[in-house]
């Protein structure tokens, strides 16, 4: 096992692309790892360089503290497993499992081992002799990652592997992945575009958009503290608000401006916001569903961030019902407590939680503060 550098690493296509730029990221040894953003940021582009299976346009990268920029694949020491990874079909699993490890001319008695070791690790010791195309559902998920593993590799690289899982072999997959990652300490790089996935699985995230890297962090930091706009939209199910608000000065106090309603929000924000030098100007305001109330103990607790506002649609899923309201040219989504309290054309007063508010830059989109 070993850790993993990425220093200033760079991609440039021939057809003048761009996958990555200009990209540092030190992963610890045995860390998981997930690589998130959207479809088209790179992802994939950099776990093909660590691999060895794409050249290095510029930078470095290290593993294990080795310069790997002009090695082989093989010679690195990876595995990689992939959205359209297949066994071989004519082979057993005890066949698919020794594949890798006949190729890199491992000694009989020592595949035999491997390969044993492998399968009761996955608990599909029983499956040896199966042929593989008899294999269903989460055991042919573990003998395609049992492939990757027999040769213990030093990183385990993992490109989207479960896009084509349904939802309760997803569930249980991630499970497995989880519980296998603390036994065995293997650092991965996992890839997903899938934000509540990477929260799951990751101990810790790397967040990448446009082939640059956005921000990195444990799951917790990510959602506490999104360092631009874009992680913390990226992040937030059901949708944040997102609200252009101005900043007035009054008492030395930061206040914001919305349509008819004034908010005083945080302390720590008000004097950010004030030392900013952002009184007079517009900024980005976003604010969870969850952290906007309708309670009644909310509009005494929180009186300072109150909004005035007309109730418009109500919609329900799985985490709760929604509302949304309508204040001056913009809306809001909410959170209520329960369907048919509320009705579309009633006035609510909406009380927000002040330290769940995220402040923007409008020019930079980055966190203020
Ligand atoms: P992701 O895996 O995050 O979806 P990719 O790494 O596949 O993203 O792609 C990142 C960027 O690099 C995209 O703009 C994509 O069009 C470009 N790209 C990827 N592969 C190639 C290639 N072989 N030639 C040219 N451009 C490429
Ligand atoms: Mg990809």
């Amino acid at each position: 096992m070993a850790g993993l550098l990425l220093k200033n690493v760079a991609k440039l296509y021939p057809n003048g692309g761009v996958g990555v730029k200009d990209f540092s990221l030190e992963i610890g040894d045995g860390e998981f790892t997930v690589l998130v953003g959207p479809a088209g940021s790179g992802k994939s582009t950099l776990l093909r360089m660590i691999g060895g299976l794409e050249d290095i346009s510029l930078g470095d990268i290290y593993i294990g503290g080795v310069r790997v920029n002009d090695l082989e694949p093989r010679e690195r020491n990876v595995a990689m497993i992939f959205r359209n990874y297949m066994l071989y079909p004519q082979m057993t699993v005890y066949e698919n499992l020794a594949f890798g490890l006949k190729l890199t001319g491992c000694g009989k008695n020592e595949m035999h081992q491997r390969v044993t070791e492998t399968a009761e690790l996955l608990e599909i010791g029983h499956l040896l002799e199966t042929p593989s195309e008899q294999v269903t559902g989460i055991d042919r998920y573990k003998v395609v990652v049992g492939r990757a593993l027999a040769r213990r590799p030093q990183v385990l690289l993992m490109d989207d592997p479960m896009i084509r899982l349904d939802g309760q072999l997803r569930r249980e997959m991630r499970q497995g992945l989880a519980d296998l990652h603390h036994r065995l300490g293997v650092t991965v790089v996992y890839v997903t575009e899938d934000a509540s996935e990477a929260m799951l699985l990751g101990t810790r995230l790397a967040v990448i958009r446009d082939g640059v890297l956005e921000q990195t962090g444990t799951p917790e930091e990510i959602i506490r503290k999104p360092q631009n706009r874009f992680v913390a939209e990226y992040f937030s199910c059901p949708p944040m608000n997102v609200l252009a608000v101005e900043v007035e000065e009054k008492d030395g106090k930061a206040v914001l401006k919305a349509a008819e309603n004034r908010g005083v929000f945080s302390e720590e924000n008000s004097r950010i916001l004030i030392d900013g030098g952002y009184a007079g100007k517009e900024i980005i305001i976003a604010i969870r569903p969850e952290d906007i109330h309708v309670e009644a103990e909310c509009v005494k607790k929180w009186g300072d961030n109150l909004i005035h506002a007309c109730a418009e649609a109500c919609e329900a899923d799985a985490q709760g019902a929604y509302m949304t309201f309508q204040i001056g040219d913009e809306s809001l989504r909410a959170k209520v407590p329960e369907e048919g309290k509320i009705h579309p054309g009633d006035q609510v007063t909406l009380a927000v939680d002040p330290s769940k508010v995220y402040i923007f830059d409008k020019d930079t989109q980055k966190a203020i503060g």
